[in-house]
């Protein structure tokens, strides 16, 4: 077993197993087989599809395991961590009953760490031993995650500012930040949480609501306030509701003569609406699970309003009839400050705007303990016995 000197004269031993599981696996979305319009099931989702996409997914972003991947020796100085990480400073204190509290027959400290990736550990432990010349000025996205995971276990946050600050500073202007909800996503997502960098953090979880479905999971080794993912959660399924229900509601009132002047009128856009709602799956469970509120705001904005021509030879353009209190779709748009008497493609637009005028999440809104005010005994129960984080983190309670 190979032993690196961080610290020629350390007083402690770090012995990591380096980590053979891959890291950050990402499940993308299930995939959806084509809906047809006469299935009285409503569709269903292709599992086989689903596995094989899932597999190349795999595939094509997780790291490949090392199998020789072993374990590796730090000789390091008890003082830089302890002053750096008040983890290990708990863990080392007499009080701990930790076995790492212990020094051994040859007046070590001997700490077991376990998961980590052994480069980024090394980085970090560089770091808090001031060996700045071994410190890479830049690191890619990948390793700057996997370095985010290592200083929110250790809780080393504020020994790293300046070195995360460089390395973030390269990554933002060497890469654009991510559009898509992916597994790149998730690894921002985790380096803005950690690295306390609120404005990303806002943009990605944006993007993450708008991209999202019901049961969308990030990647569960990865410290992204687990707070964040539930919150995500609420909100599409919010808006999900919101848009069904405006859309029945307009029906209805078509229906119910709310809406509409003329037969022929009253017809072609109650037409219109069933096409669309048709076409959004409104009331199919499945779909509407899967469905994104980018498919779905987009869906409606693309709504038209039925273009035709009365027997005058005038165009016809009908604002629907205001004023019904009895309206479900009235109610929800005034509610949301929008006008109720529009055409169906301004009501159509401006419920699509109700929903992506939505913001990102605040960080402050999740990270309610600093680094450093947490107690071993709460910081225990955010993980298993072997040392591997909970999905919970410090961020939640
Ligand atoms: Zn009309």
């Amino acid at each position: 077993m190979s032993t690196q000197e961080i610290d020629p004269s350390g007083d402690a031993i770090i012995t990591l197993r380096s980590s053979k599981a891959p890291f950050a696996v990402w499940e993308p979305r299930p995939a959806i087989k084509d809906l047809s319009a006469d299935d009285p099931c409503g569709g269903s989702i292709e599992k086989t599809e689903n596995k094989k996409m899932h597999e190349k997914e795999l595939l094509l972003t997780t790291p490949e395991v090392d199998p020789d991947a072993g374990t590796v020796r730090f000789l390091v100085s008890s003082r830089h961590l302890t002053l750096a990480s008040p983890m290990i400073k708990a863990m080392l204190s007499n009080s701990s009953g930790w076995s790492e509290a212990q020094k051994d027959g040859a007046g070590l400290y001997q700490i077991e760490a376990e998961g980590w990736d052994e480069t980024a550990f090394t980085i970090v432990l560089d770091v808090l031993h001031c060996r700045y010349r071994k410190v890479p000025q830049t690191v890619e996205l990948e390793m700057l995650a996997k370095i985010a995971v290592v200083v929110d276990y250790y809780q080393v946050h504020e020994a790293m500012v300046l070195a995360s600050r460089t390395w973030l500073g390269s990554l933002k202007a060497a890469e654009l930040q991510p559009t898509n909800l992916n597994r790149e996503l998730c690894l921002w997502l985790t380096v803005a949480s950690v690295f306390t960098e609120a404005e990303m953090f806002k943009s990605l979880t944006r993007v993450a609501m708008m991209q999202s479905w019901a049961g969308m999971k990030f990647p569960a080794d990865l410290p992204i306030p687990s707070g964040v993912s539930s919150r995500i959660q609420t909100l599409r399924l919010y808006c999900v509701k919101l848009i069904s229900r405006v859309l029945r509601g307009l029906s209805e009132d078509y229906v119910e003569g709310r809406r509409g002047c003329t037969f022929e009128c009253t017809a072609m856009h109650l037409g219109v609406l069933t096409l669309k709602m048709g076409q959004l799956k409104i009331g199919n469970s499945i779909f509407m699970g899967l469905a994104t509120l980018e498919e779905l705001t987009n869906g409606l904005k693309e709504m038209k309003s039925p273009d035709w021509y009365d027997w005058r030879g005038n165009s016809h353009s009908c604002r629907a009839k205001t004023g019904s209190t009895a309206s479900v779709a009235n109610k929800v748009l005034d509610d949301l400050g929008y006008p109720v008497d529009g055409t169906l493609d301004t009501l159509a637009t401006q419920l699509a705007r109700s929903v992506t005028d939505m913001t990102g999440l605040e960080l402050s809104d999740f990270v309610k303990a600093r680094p450093g005010k947490e107690t071993l005994l709460e910081r225990l129960s955010r993980f298993d016995i072997s040392g591997r984080p909970r999905m919970a983190t410090m961020y939640d309670r």
